[in-house]
């Protein structure tokens, strides 16, 4: 199991994390919508979990993380190693459950830094439960044979209220409330680009 895993690191480091979706399909600062995953809360093996990318030149874009999620980047050729920024647009299991997928499968594919994650408030609750959850698998990584750099799991998050929630090297990120059901906090995203506009509305 362990010499297994081993092999397909050395693998996985060669070609899919040096070569990216946005190295082989997009020009510097071209925008590109990728769907990760258009599914349901109902398992279709069809349709992974609500996730979107938006990809601006290389960096990766997240709206949602829905079961599966990483292993969509790695079919997109994204990023498994961590995206540039996460966007929650509400805390529905469904578009949340490959959070912990995003968290651990990204330290242990190398990520070192905090991943940036935006969302609703109760965010950082899940966020704390989800790192409380997995101590014991962080404890053997860190200190066991594999030796992951420590910390490399954590999580930076922004709990969010509408406006302008991420202005960087020319992608300003708008977020706004929607209604949905009867959640207290879901919010939609506007990505405003060098080249394009794109807005991701939810569940709505
Ligand atoms: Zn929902």
């Amino acid at each position: 199991m362990q010499r297994r895993a081993f092999l397909w690191l050395l693998v996985s480091g060669g070609a899919a994390a040096s070569q990216t979706t946005a190295q082989l399909v997009a020009p510097r600062e071209s925008t590109v919508v990728v769907l990760l995953g258009t599914g349901m809360p109902r398992p279709d093996p069809e349709a992974s979990g609500p996730a979107t990318a938006i990809v601006v030149g290389e960096r990766v874009f997240l709206v949602d993380a829905g079961p599966g999620v990483e292993r969509r980047l790695a079919a997109a050729h994204l990023p498994i190693d961590g995206v540039t920024a996460l966007f929650v647009t509400h805390l529905h299991s469904d578009h949340t459950l490959g959070y912990p997928d995003l968290i651990f499968t990204s330290w242990v594919m190398g990520r070192a830094k905090p991943l940036a994650a935006y969302g609703p408030q109760g965010l950082r609750a899940m966020t704390d439960h989800i790192l409380a959850a997995w101590a014991e698998d962080i404890d053997v990584r860190t200190n066991g044979l594999e030796k992951r750099t420590p910390g490399g799991y954590r999580v930076d998050v922004h709990e969010i209220g509408p406006g302008v929630v991420y202005d960087s090297g020319g992608v300003r990120v708008t977020a706004f409330g929607v209604e949905h059901g009867t959640w207290r906090e879901a919010y939609g995203y506007r990505f405003d680009t060098p080249t394009r506009s794109v807005v991701i509305s939810g569940d709505t």
